[in-house]
């Protein structure tokens, strides 16, 4: 069997120059490296919940010490702001350590029965497979990776194309910190070639995904042939509501939409304002929008860097054609690089693919709303359901608010959307199951119910 085909070029997308020269994996490649994680699934269940919460922290701390090297890759291959790459490798770190605290409470139930004990156990899966997108490699590679070793589960990721050095950096801090050899591999390749071997390789017990609805929609009826396990989480256009007494200075933050360039899944492109403070909330917007720094990612003062690719600033270009209704926009370098400026589009027709799709750019729509029915109507009169903010005085409208969006992570006055002590998933289109929280080794297991008779015979 040929394990590896052609050699792939990663390319800074701030510079256009090559960071990297990836060996991608093909089908074959796939089936060697399933077969070493079976392998070393048998023994990695039986290391005892405090060795295996011993070798987590330990990994957790190589991966915090490393914060430089894992950063500076980060803004390499990704194009990251340097400071937002130091926030990526702590979200990994802290995910490690909050995850290492896992094995050792993994407790079933002791079920009151008839004629006997009646105990749960909750077993791993066995071969988990990862597919992670370019958005942000290190926290989504993380949220998979921790709870799924946690729970005694082997682990094969499978990076995006453009991001892989990260990664497979990741994985060798893992062997340093004394993961056992199979228990956590990397595997670079093209989604369509190595993705789709791993998902539909028999061995692999669970995938979870992160990426375009479109491939995820892919994944889950292949994943359906053999009843496979899947965890998916598809993007989103989440709004962003603000009502007439809100503090409008916190909410017209551009950071909302244009955060990591606006390639994030809970992105507020849909910027939903009370029509009585509208012009007010524009013209906050506005100075906030052209006070934006975008440009070198390695400027500790740079708001915005590049996007991942040319391709990915083609489709963004797509969204703001030259009689598109550009309210006001920043600023953007010219010259070598995939950059895009932070746009405002306004007045939008629902109807307009800008206002319908996920656009994973630094553009925005803003729709102007009645009162508290209009506004929730609206914020769900889309496909996805991944996030959004509600910024208002009047708590009880905020629960009123928030019950009524169906999206799975909302924040009141407040644009934060990931904390990886608390669940994260979305409604409708934009996935299926959860990740993160305390919660989050139920999808890295199987309940075994056992009982044991107790009455004599
Ligand atoms: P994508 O969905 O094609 O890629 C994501 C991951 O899936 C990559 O690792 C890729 O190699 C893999 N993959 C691709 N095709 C596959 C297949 N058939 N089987 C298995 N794995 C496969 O994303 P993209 O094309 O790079 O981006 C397109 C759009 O997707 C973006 O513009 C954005 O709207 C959306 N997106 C969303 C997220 C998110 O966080 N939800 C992340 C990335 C992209």
């Amino acid at each position: 069997m040929s394990d590896r085909e052609e050699l792939y070029d990663v390319i800074n997308p701030a510079t256009e120059q090559v960071v990297g020269r990836i060996e991608m994996a093909n089908a074959d490649a796939v089936t060697i490296a399933v077969a070493k994680a079976r392998h070393a699934y048998e023994g990695w269940r039986r290391v005892t919940p405090g060795d295996r919460a011993r070798l987590l922290r330990r990994f957790a701390d190589l991966v915090g010490e490393a914060a430089d090297e894992l950063a500076a890759l980060e803004v390499a291959e990704a194009g990251h702001p340097i400071g937002n790459a130091h926030w990526e490798v702590g979200n990994l770190r802290d995910v490690l350590h909050y995850y290492a605290g896992a094995p050792e409470r993994l407790s079933g139930r002791q079920i009151p029965v008839a004629g006997g004990l009646d105990v749960t156990f909750h077993e791993p899966l066995g071969v988990v497979g990862l597919i992670v997108p370019w958005n942000f490699p290190l926290p989504i590679l993380g949220w998979g990776l921790a709870p799924a070793l946690a729970a005694g589960n082997t682990v094969i990721a499978k990076p995006a194309e453009y991001t892989p050095l990260t990664a497979l950096r990741v994985a060798e801090l893992g062997l340093e910190a004394g993961l056992p050899d199979g228990v956590f591999q990397v595997l670079p390749g093209h989604g369509t070639e190595a993705g789709r071997a791993l998902v539909e390789h028999p061995d692999v017990r669970k995938i979870v995904f992160t990426g375009s609805t479109a491939v995820g929609k892919d994944i889950a009826a292949r994943a359906a042939a053999q009843v496979k396990r899947i965890t998916l989480e598809l993007g989103g256009k989440s709004a962003n509501v603000v009502f007439a007494d809100a503090d409008l200075e916190r909410a017209a933050d551009p950071m909302a939409f244009c955060d990591n360039s606006g390639q994030d899944c809970c992105a507020r492109t849909r910027v939903l304002v009370q029509r009585d403070v509208l012009d007010e909330f524009l013209a906050i917007l506005e100075g906030r929008v052209k006070a934006l720094r975008t440009g070198d990612p390695t400027d500790p003062g740079t708001d915005l860097g590049p996007l991942i690719s040319a391709r990915q600033r083609d489709r963004v270009a797509s969204y703001v054609p030259a009689d598109a209704p550009v309210a006001f926009r920043g600023e953007a370098p010219s010259g070598p690089g995939f950059w895009f400026p932070p746009t405002v589009l306004a007045p939008v027709a629902s109807t307009d693919r800008a206002a319908v799709d996920e656009i994973f750019g630094p553009v925005a729509v803003v729709v102007p709303f009645d009162d508290e029915a209009d506004a929730i109507q609206i914020a769900n009169d889309t496909a996805y359901g991944l996030a959004g903010s509600i910024w208002t005085r009047d708590l009880g409208r905020a629960l009123r608010v928030a019950r009524g969006v169906e999206a799975g992570n909302l924040s009141v006055n407040s644009h934060s959307a990931v904390r990886y002590w608390t669940p994260f998933g979305g409604f409708k289109q934009s996935g299926l199951g959860r990740e993160l929280g305390p919660d989050a080794l139920t999808a890295f297991t199987e309940t075994k119910n056992v009982f044991i008779a107790t009455e004599e015979s």
